[in-house]
């Protein structure tokens, strides 16, 4: 599959620091922030700070020290967010996962029962 990045995407925006976000970690890899439209208690998006659409492409191209420090900074914020009664982490991908932002993102959801898995 070939995989088409967009960098005028919100959350290249975001990278650039040309729109603001309410970072909850950050480090040479990955940026974490509150959600605009939280849909829990605990909702952080965790983006990789280079440019890749969705999880299979960051799986295919990205190097192992970008995919190790990723899923490092998914866990950090695991740690900062205090979901030690448990979480549910999301990454919708292109028009059947509806993804609305162009940006691999994880979806770091807690503070609550989460309900069953897929609404419909
Ligand atoms: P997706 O549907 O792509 O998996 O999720 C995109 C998420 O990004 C949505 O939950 C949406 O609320 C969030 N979002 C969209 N625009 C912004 C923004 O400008 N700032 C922040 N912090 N979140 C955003």
């Amino acid at each position: 599959m070939d995989f088409v990045y967009d960098d005028q995407n919100i959350f290249a925006k975001i990278l650039r620091g040309e729109i603001p976000n309410k970072t909850v970690y950050e480090d040479e890899h990955a940026l974490a922030f509150h959600d605009i439209a939280p849909k829990a208690p605990v909702h952080v998006l965790v983006i990789p700070k280079g440019p890749y659409v969705s999880m299979d492409h960051f799986c295919t191209e990205a190097s192992d020290a970008e995919i190790v420090g990723y899923m490092r900074a998914v866990a950090k914020v695991c740690e900062i967010t205090g979901v030690e009664n448990g979480f549910r982490a999301i990454s919708n991908a292109r028009e059947d996962g509806v993804q609305e932002v162009p940006h691999l993102h994880v979806h770091i959801l807690g503070g609550r029962d989460m309900g069953p898995m897929v609404a419909r």
